[in-house]
């Protein structure tokens, strides 16, 4: 039900930006033929019982399918965020999202929120006419984790499962309970409303990235992604290189996905460390699903430590925005 604000409730802002959760298919055997992002956040809402005490109040920030996320909803999501977070009668903020970009979303508002209260993503593997669809029940979790007496920083549930923002990750293509946090393991489960705990909330954010909070544009740097493999050569690595000389876009930054502990073709690694040695950043992180980089002496090409390589470039793209 969503109420309007009532002074003396405890507030949860859902705020909304498209996904599967708000896709309509025409036919309720459709799981995967449908349009994303097609909902309202508030619609989504009907028929979920705030827990007791609790007013939700649903606000729509974007309505895309988050394969197609971009950098201003993010700044956007992160403003509202921290708007929401701001009054001191909102327990805490939900997000729903298609599960597709998830992680990189969670990982970006861990990256820059203060998030001393909780910020609870969540999703769904079917679309909202879907015959016995998931995400009603992937909201009401969620909101029951924005509630919880204690909960903080970003988190992102599903299928009764919390992940930190900082370890989930999509794992599968098809089934409902879609992501894992890898070595890390969940947060916690919620069952019938309540939180079990089976280890600490992620801390927030120690650094403020500035620019995604001040007026004005944002010029992100641009960093791409260029996988290691079998047969790699460094063309790849050329051609980005080349493509931002002179323009108004220059690549700022270089993500390599390695093979198993940072490893990386020579000709890649050739490549990369002629772009490094011109002024771009380059940083390696594995493509395995689980484990990190354990760093060696004498490594040239700096690692990125346990993040994936999509979340590495988000670091990256943070630290080069904050410099
Ligand atoms: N493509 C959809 C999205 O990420 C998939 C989903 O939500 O499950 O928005």
């Amino acid at each position: 039900m969503v109420n309007s604000f009532s002074p003396n409730a405890r507030r949860v802002v859902v705020l909304g930006t498209g996904g599967t959760i708000a896709g309509r298919a025409a036919s309720s055997a459709d799981n995967i033929g449908y349009k994303a992002g097609e909902v309202d956040v508030a619609d989504l809402l009907g028929g979920i019982d705030a827990p007791p005490g609790v007013t939700l109040v649903a606000e729509q920030v974007a309505q895309v399918d988050s394969k197609d996320m971009d950098f201003d909803i993010w700044r956007t999501l992160a403003q509202r965020c921290a708007h929401w977070l701001g009054q001191p009668d909102v327990a805490g903020v939900v997000i729903t999202h298609g599960t597709d970009t998830l992680e990189e979303t969670a990982f970006f508002l861990h990256s820059v929120l203060d998030a001393m209260k909780p910020v609870v993503l969540t999703c769904a593997m079917r679309p909202a006419t879907a015959l016995a669809p998931d995400g009603p029940q992937n909201v009401r979790d969620a909101i029951s984790v924005a509630a919880t007496e204690g909960a903080r920083g970003v988190t992102a549930v599903c299928a009764g499962t919390v992940h930190s923002g900082v370890d989930v990750q999509k794992v599968h293509t098809y089934r409902l309970d879609a992501f894992a946090s890898g070595d890390a393991g969940p947060i916690g489960y919620v069952e019938e409303g309540e939180v079990r705990l089976v280890r600490a909330w992620p801390s927030a954010a120690t650094r403020r990235v500035a620019p995604v909070f001040e007026p004005g544009d944002v010029q992100w740097p641009r960093v791409e992604i260029v996988m290691s493999h079998a047969g790699a050569s460094g063309a790849v690595v050329d051609a980005l290189v080349q493509s931002g000389t002179g323009g108004s876009d220059p690549l700022r930054g270089l993500v390599l996905a390695t093979t198993g502990n940072g490893t990386v073709h020579y000709l890649l690694e050739a490549a990369a460390l002629k772009a490094q040695d011109g002024g771009i950043a380059v940083r390696r992180a594995t493509r395995c699903a689980n484990g990190r980089i354990l760093p060696k002496e004498g490594d040239a090409l700096r690692d990125a430590g346990a993040l994936t390589p999509v979340k590495a470039r988000i670091a990256l793209m943070l630290e080069l925005l904050g410099k």
